[in-house]
């Protein structure tokens, strides 16, 4: 995590993000005892990974001074970081106002609320995510005391993960005598993929880093909105700014329904409460460990927790489809790793 000085506003509250532990999974697929690892992203501040990005663009804006105390913080999100940017800009006493697609989970939407933002709904008929991004931008046109984080292409997004979650996960790699082979995680804004995986070439330039999305949405793969898909957090219509596919290895597929039954089975055979989008991380790791080799050391994250979920089909049972990696792996325990401090 980057410094702040002690006098910036973030400063206050940084110890509550990041720093979290390194998760060894271990399960059996095809006869043998395999393990892939993740970072544990639930013990954020509000309970997602997007405590960090937040954190790291505000400490950079004050920095800079591109925000002062009281402007208010305007942004366009799925969720999560809606959330994180709500509950931050409260500590520091900004207000906040959200632009979202309105099909998005009851609870993210009553969170945001009872963290007090101004919430402004967007249907599909009015653009959707990409009407989200346009009307955030046209607000804070009209309004001198705004800040606009603009998540998909702000680079201290992608910064955050490369001198955050990044270096953890070196340092908590070493500590039990491993260096990454790969990392492979879900794209939203693809700041985790980008960062994470400039940090990681530091150590080992053939590394190889994986973007990941929904078989039945591949914006990565078409470029454009194809479809749509329950993995909350990933592929949001368009390629954003910060993904650099030129720079990656092969974008990783995985079917909603599979994400949606591993997240499941990491509950109740594990007791890790996640979300979909963890599911199918851990599966998209699953999966390259595959095509390296069973002792390749394969990395991701685990986004958030399963709380965030309780009104969507994380919930139901799941039809099982032909093809899906989820069932035929057995989970069988997980051990923690924990954060190493940066000296
Ligand atoms: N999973 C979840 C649950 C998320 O909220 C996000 C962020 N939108 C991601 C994955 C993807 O992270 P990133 O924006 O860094 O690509």
């Amino acid at each position: 995590m980057h410094h702040f000085s002690p006098d910036n506003p973030v400063s206050r509250i940084s110890a509550l993000i990041g720093n979290t532990p390194l998760l060894e999974i271990q399960y059996r697929y095809a006869g043998e005892d395999r393990s892939v690892y993740a970072k544990y992203e639930p013990l954020n501040l509000t309970g997602s990974i997007k405590d960090r990005m937040a954190l790291h663009i505000l400490g950079n804006a004050y920095a800079k001074g591109l925000i002062e105390p009281g402007w208010e913080i305007v942004e366009a999100t799925s969720g999560n970081t809606g959330i994180s940017f709500v509950a931050i800009g409260r500590a520091l006493g900004h207000p906040v106002r959200i632009f979202m697609p309105d099909w998005m989970s009851e609870e993210r939407k009553r969170l945001l609320l009872e963290f007090g933002a101004n919430l402004e709904f967007v249907s599909r008929e009015q653009g959707g995510f990409v009407g989200s991004i346009q009307k955030a931008e046209d607000y804070a046109a009209t309004k001198a005391e705004s800040f606009l984080p603009r998540q998909f292409s702000n680079r201290y997004n992608s910064l955050a993960h490369e001198v955050g979650t990044g270096p953890e996960i070196l340092r908590q790699l070493a500590a039990i005598g491993h260096i990454p082979d790969a990392f492979v995680a879900g794209v939203g804004t693809g700041g985790t993929v980008m960062g994470v995986g400039r940090c990681l070439k530091t150590r080992r330039s053939q590394i190889h880093v994986h973007p990941l999305e929904p078989a039945n949405s591949p914006v990565l793969t078409t470029g454009h909105n194809v479809g749509k898909h329950r993995i909350q957090g990933i592929s949001d219509e368009f390629i954003p700014d910060l993904v650099e596919l030129e720079s990656l290895d092969h974008i990783v597929s995985i079917d909603d329904g599979d994400a949606i039954i591993l997240a499941q089975q990491l509950a109740c055979q594990l007791g890790l409460g996640l979300g979909i989008s963890s599911g199918a991380n851990v599966l998209g790791a699953i999966g390259i460990q595959a095509e390296l080799g069973p002792g390749s050391v394969v990395v991701t994250v685990l986004p958030d927790s399963n709380k965030k979920y309780l009104s969507t089909d994380l919930m139901h049972e799941e039809p099982v489809k032909a093809g899906y990696l989820s069932t035929e792996i057995e989970l069988l325990r997980y051990r923690s790793i924990q954060s190493i401090p940066s000296l």
